[in-house]
This record gives structure tokens, C-alpha cells and sequence, in this order.
């Protein structure tokens, strides 16, 4: 590098950025494209399972193949994100052509644009370039960051911190490799809704264990260094799967990692985090588990809907709808809980929204009662529909409403409108 980089902050909101690859490393740049209110065309063969959940969510537009020319079209810039240099050096010739800004995952050197390490509180955005040295603005991030959360800075030599961990930690032959592992709820979806805690434990994390529906923002922060596992590409069916992340997390640990298992709102809502604690427990390796704000009741707040009020609620109900009402399978008595007069909150109950509402009516709650669904609550993305009972099956697959949501019921719904 002969001169100085000179720093700037692109407003990218509405304008076209290319990302060119569908792996790891784009994983990790589109959060920050999309949160930037970015037009991102990506432009890989094959995509991440993360990635190809934003495409099926309508974030980002995919071309499904290789590089061409006329991808930089009405481009402003122009993300490289694979390994084969070749192939990189044709994407930044075009580039260059064009006067289109290229950032270089592959060749720093050869880029005319880096990536700065980044930490965001509020609206503050703090950018860090190290000279061409990675690591060093990293470094130097970091300790930005602990001075922006204002709170002590960690003694790496001393797990567990509190009673609270030490109370919930098993001690065993990871214990002696310092290798251990941490249960963190991620919060509903704003990255700013972790805890300090999860935060903390985090930026101390050596493999990072992540579901699908973690803030992507979160991630976007990881040191290089740290492995990153993404759960939802693990292949074979739900319950095998489940078995290779508790298998993954008792093996980074007996190997002296420290693992954090990130997990969607509260790692035991719905989150399959008991079975993970017990792998663990079973297998000797110390955990913490790190409660996070579960998107049951957080949905609601962030569209307006307090879980209870005085004089309107005093109980609220968080119920699985995965399962249809009349399915064997079912472990819920949906005739009670018609006869509730609280909220009550469904889960994963899109699919079968009008079983359920039909169920719920059929043993006498009534049809009038308001009813919401909230989508991608706390997120750039969220979408609040208001209807009742009778109605919010219809509703929301006239709207198009899809997963992450979650529906409410009861006259909470109203009770904030003025
Ligand atoms: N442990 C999680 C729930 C996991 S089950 C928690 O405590 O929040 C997954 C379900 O959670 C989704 O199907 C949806 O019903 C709900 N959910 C998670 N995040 C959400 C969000 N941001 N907005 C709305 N619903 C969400």
C-alpha cells in the first residue's frame, strides 16, 4: 500500500451491492448489506443455508450461477467473496472497468476497497482499518467496544464469574482444559437485544455454535479466528441433527474450547436447550446457561401489545402450535385454554393457524376476541397485523405472513390503542 486508505461511510440504502459467492465469508458480510438497506444481488451457484433463508425471506436477490459482466450493472459496489483468485481478479477487472468499488476477501492487495472492523452501539458506528493488518484493527475494535459498554474488561484466566454460573456448572474432565460451554439466548432478533451477558460471553467465544434465527448482525462482529458453526446447515432430519450440535458442542469442549451455543430469544422457549444442557452434563463438560428475551413476549411488546395489563389480562399462556390441534401427537389441551380469559401467545403456529383458531372457537373463546400476529419482531423486517379471532387465519395468508411469527390472542391486542 503506497497511500492511506481514506475512511468513509457509504449510505447504501436502495443502492445496488454485489456480492459475488455463496460461502462462508459472504455469510458474514450480507447482515451488514442489508442492514445498510442495501439492493444486494448475490451471485453464487450455492448458497449457505443462512443465506438462502434471507433469499426465501425476500431480503436479497439470488443468481443462481457464476459471475458475469453484466452483474456489475447499475452496481455501486462490489463485494468479492470467494477463494479462487482467478476467478476474483476477473470479478475486480470488471470492477475496475466500471469505477465500481471492490472489496477483496481473497487479496487484500489487489481490492480497492477494505472492510473495516466494525462495532455499532445505538447509532453510533465505530470503523476501525489496521494498515492492511486485519488482526490489529480487530484488536483495536475491541477494546473500542469494551469502552463503549463501559464495563470492566474480562479476566480471561477465571471461569466461571459469578455464583450464578458456578451454581449451574458441572465440574468434570473438560473442567481441567478450561473447555466449557455456554447456552446464550440471541434475544427476539435487534442485536442490541442480547444480554450483557451473551454479549460478553461471546466476544470470549473459540467456536460459535448459531441457529438460523440468531441476529445475522451478532455474528457479523466474530473475530476471524473463531469457528463459527452453523446449526441449520447440519444435514440429516430434525432429531439426528440435534444429536451432531450436542455431539459438536461436548467435542469443542473436551478439545478446551470455550463454546457459546447461540440461540434464537430464550435458549429454553421452544429451543431444544435442555437436551443440550443434559449432553453436556452427561459428558462431564461445564455449561452456563444464559436466559435470553424470548420472542414471546417480546413480539408483542415490540408491536405495541402488553402480555398483560391491569384490568385486561392477568396470565398469559405461550403455547407450540407446530403441532396440529387434532394430531395424536399434540401435548396441548387446546379445550382448556379456550376456556382461558388471559393471552395467550402461539409460537410457530402460522402453519396451523386455522385449526387452531377453529379449535379455540369451537370451545368457546370467543370469536371477536382481538387477535394479532407480529413477523420478525425487533427487526428491520417486522410486520404487525391486527384482526380477530375468527378472522387472523385468514388474515394473515392474505398478507402473506410468514415464519418467524408469532400470533397473540386476547384483549391485550387492544389494550395499548388510544
Ligand atoms: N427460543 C425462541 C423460540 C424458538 S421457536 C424464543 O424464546 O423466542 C421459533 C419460533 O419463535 C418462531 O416460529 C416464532 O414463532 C417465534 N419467533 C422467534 N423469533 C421471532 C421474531 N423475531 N418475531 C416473531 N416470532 C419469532
Amino acid at each position: 500500500m503506497s497511500a492511506n486508505p481514506y475512511p468513509l461511510g457509504l449510505l447504501l440504502d436502495g443502492r445496488r451491492v454485489v456480492v459475488v459467492g455463496g460461502g462462508a465469508v459472504a455469510t458474514r458480510r450480507v447482515p451488514a448489506l442489508l442492514d445498510a438497506g442495501a439492493d444486494v444481488l448475490l451471485v453464487a451457484p450455492e448458497l449457505t443455508p443462512a443465506l438462502q433463508a434471507r433469499v426465501d425471506a425476500g431480503r436479497l436477490r439470488w443468481a443462481p450461477r457464476r459471475f458475469v459482466p453484466e452483474d456489475l450493472d447499475g452496481a455501486w459496489l462490489v463485494q468479492v467473496a470467494i477463494d479462487d483468485p482467478i476467478a476474483a481478479a476477473a470479478v475486480s477487472a470488471v470492477a475496475d472497468e466500471r469505477r465500481i468499488f471492490c472489496v477483496r476477501a481473497d487479496d487484500r492487495a489487489a481490492a480497492t476497497a477494505w472492510t473495516p472492523a466494525v462495532t455499532r452501539q445505538g447509532p453510533v458506528t465505530v470503523a476501525v482499518l489496521g494498515g492492511g493488518d486485519p488482526r490489529r484493527a480487530m484488536s483495536v475494535r475491541d477494546a473500542i467496544r469494551d469502552l463503549l459498554a463501559a464495563r470492566p474488561a474480562f479476566d480471561e484466566s477465571a471461569p466461571p464469574r459469578s455464583r450464578a454460573d458456578a451454581a449451574t456448572d458441572t465440574t468434570g474432565a473438560a473442567g481441567t482444559t478450561g473447555g466449557r460451554v455456554a447456552l446464550v439466548g440471541s434475544g427476539p432478533g435487534d442485536p442490541e437485544l442480547i444480554t450483557v451477558k451473551g454479549w460478553r460471553l461471546l466476544t470470549e467465544a473459540d467456536v460459535v455454535v448459531a441457529d438460523r434465527l440468531v441476529p445475522g448482525l451478532l455474528l457479523d462482529e466474530l473475530r476471524p479466528d473463531v469457528e463459527l458453526v452453523d446449526a441449520s446447515k447440519i444435514p440429516y432430519g430434525p432429531s439426528r441433527a440435534q444429536e451432531e450440535i450436542n455431539q459438536i458442542l461436548v467435542d469443542r469442549a473436551l478439545a478446551g474450547k470455550v463454546v457459546v451455543r447461540l440461540k434464537g430469544g430464550d435458549p429454553y422457549v421452544f429451543g431444544r436447550g435442555g437436551e443440550e444442557l443434559l449432553a453436556c452434563a452427561e459428558a462431564g463438560v461445564p455449561v452456563t446457561v444464559v436466559p435470553g428475551v424470548t420472542s414471546s413476549i417480546a413480539a408483542p411488546a415490540a408491536a405495541g401489545i402488553p402480555v398483560t395489563h391491569r384490568g385486561v389480562a392477568h396470565e398469559f399462556t405461550v403455547v407450540s402450535g407446530h403441532v396440529a390441534p387434532d394430531s395424536p401427537a399434540s401435548l396441548v389441551r387446546w379445550d382448556a385454554l379456550a376456556g382461558l380469559r388471559g393471552t395467550l401467545v402461539i409460537l410457530m403456529g402460522l402453519k396451523n393457524l386455522a385449526a387452531i383458531t377453529e379449535t379455540l372457537i369451537a370451545h368457546g373463546r370467543p370469536p371477536g376476541t382481538p387477535a394479532a400476529v407480529v413477523q420478525e419482531a425487533t427487526t428491520g423486517a417486522q410486520r404487525v397485523l391486527r384482526s380477530t379471532l375468527d378472522a387472523v387465519a385468514a388474515d394473515a395468508s392474505a398478507a402473506d405472513l410468514r415464519p418467524p411469527a408469532v400470533v397473540v390472542v386476547g384483549d391485550v391486542v387492544g389494550a395499548l390503542d388510544v
